[in-house]
């Protein structure tokens, strides 16, 4: 008998492994599915979590690197700001244990793990996989695309794709440098954005991110790791690379068929480009109004899991993404740069880095939805 599926999800990075944990605990049967033979590798991302992710989800603390309250700002002629904030609000995770944990839990809940498996077409009621040079056609009920930036899952079922993107590209090298994130606004060599080094005493994550077609991610690198000699060593332990999608999050991203999370779904912040925290955020949320749907079979429960409901809170972050995009000139970065040593513009980069605003909070859209339907969520 060929077995099927509750739900397939296509994409085992955060959202993904987030979203199956949490519906495999269920008692739903999961597939979970990537492309990578490996979690381990390749990671897309630094690993930066904030604050409010640790405390709000069960991350392995022993995988997660040592606090960070140090923030340091540099202008293209290298003039520094420093921020300070009063709890500990960074921590690096060593990626490929936090997946890998992740996927401990997926499995002690149920989820059936299909690694080497890369989602070619989702039809109605089953979906083409891509395995062992064979394609094969595996029977699932509701496809949850957590497949990242270029989504195909969303393709697929019709739903709304990213068009805004940066590109990012860094090496990870020894670096005994005390822990903090240096953040360099410098549109030469991070054209939209900005160029960091992420220390946390034992490495450090050396990158720069902006528009691609503006600048040359791989030469920006080089220059920068020059300009950086004193911050971090030579050693290259590793390379991650990848696009960010900055467009906030997409409005249509549910329909009968299956729905986005995560990058797929544009869950990333426009301003910081963070997206740890809202894959982790809004993974929970579609958890739950998956589970209700399959339940209940009843279509309306998927209106609740719209875009449209948060992008009035990425306003602003959207705006200030405009601010970035249009500071092509290292005069201007410059200009910026001493209006921000003002105190109201001092205050804003304090709320930006140490506030708890980086993706919304869900809880109350949550709460509100599992008294709604806590009927059908058993
Ligand atoms: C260079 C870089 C640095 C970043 N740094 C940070 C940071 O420090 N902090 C932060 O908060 N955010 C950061 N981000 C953003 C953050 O990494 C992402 O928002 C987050 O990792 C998205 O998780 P995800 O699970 O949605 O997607 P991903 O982690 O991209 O996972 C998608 C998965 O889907 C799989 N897949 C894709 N297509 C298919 C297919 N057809 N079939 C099967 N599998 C498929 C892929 O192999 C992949 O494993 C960074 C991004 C980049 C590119």
């Amino acid at each position: 008998m060929r077995k099927q599926y509750d739900v397939a999800i296509v994409g085992a990075g955060l959202a993904g492994l987030q979203v199956a944990r949490v519906l495999g605990a269920r008692g739903l049967r999961v597939l979970l599915l990537d492309r990578k033979t490996s979690l381990a590798a390749p990671v897309y991302t630094t690993g930066i979590f904030v604050r409010k992710t640790w405390e709000d989800f069960p991350l392995p603390a022993e995988q997660l690197g040592a606090p960070i309250r140090d923030v340091f700002l540099y202008s293209p002629s290298q003039r520094r700001i420093q921020l300070t904030a009063d709890h500990d609000e960074f921590r690096i995770g060593r990626m490929q244990w936090i997946y890998l944990s992740m996927l401990e839990s997926c499995s002690r809940a149920g989820v059936h793990w299909l690694p080497g498996s890369r989602v070619v077409q989702c039809a109605p009621g089953n979906i083409a996989v891509a395995r062992n040079n064979k394609i094969e056609n595996l029977e699932v009920r509701f496809v949850i695309g957590a497949d990242g930036a270029r989504s195909i899952v969303a393709r697929q079922l019709g739903l709304d794709r990213n068009v805004d993107f940066l590109v990012g590209l860094e090496v990870i090298v020894a670096s005994r440098s005390q822990p903090a994130l240096h953040c360099f606004l410098d549109p030469r060599i991070a054209p939209g954005y900005i160029a960091w080094v992420a220390a946390d005493g034992d490495t450090a994550h050396v990158g720069v991110a902006g528009y691609p077609g503006r600048f040359n991610p791989a030469s920006a690198l080089d220059v920068f790791r020059m300009r950086v000699k004193h911050l971090a060593g030579d050693r290259v332990i590793e390379r991650r690379g990848g696009m960010i999608p900055v467009n906030g999050i997409l409005r249509n991203i549910a329909c009968d068929r299956g729905l986005l999370v995560g990058d797929a779904a544009g869950a990333v912040s426009p301003l910081t480009a963070g997206g740890l925290d809202g894959a982790m955020r809004l993974s929970s949320f579609a958890a739950d109004v998956t589970a209700a749907y399959l339940a209940s079979g009843d279509v309306s429960i998927l209106r609740e899991y719209d875009g449209a409901r948060f992008q009035a809170r990425f306003v602003a972050r959207r705006w200030m993404r405009t601010m970035l995009r249009v500071c092509t000139h290292p005069a201007i970065a410059e200009a910026v740069f001493t209006a921000m040593r003002t105190p109201m513009l001092l205050a804003l980069a304090r709320h930006i880095f140490f506030s708890r605003g980086s993706f919304p909070d869900l809880s109350s859209d949550h709460l509100m939805f599992a008294r709604n339907h806590s009927a059908n969520a058993g």
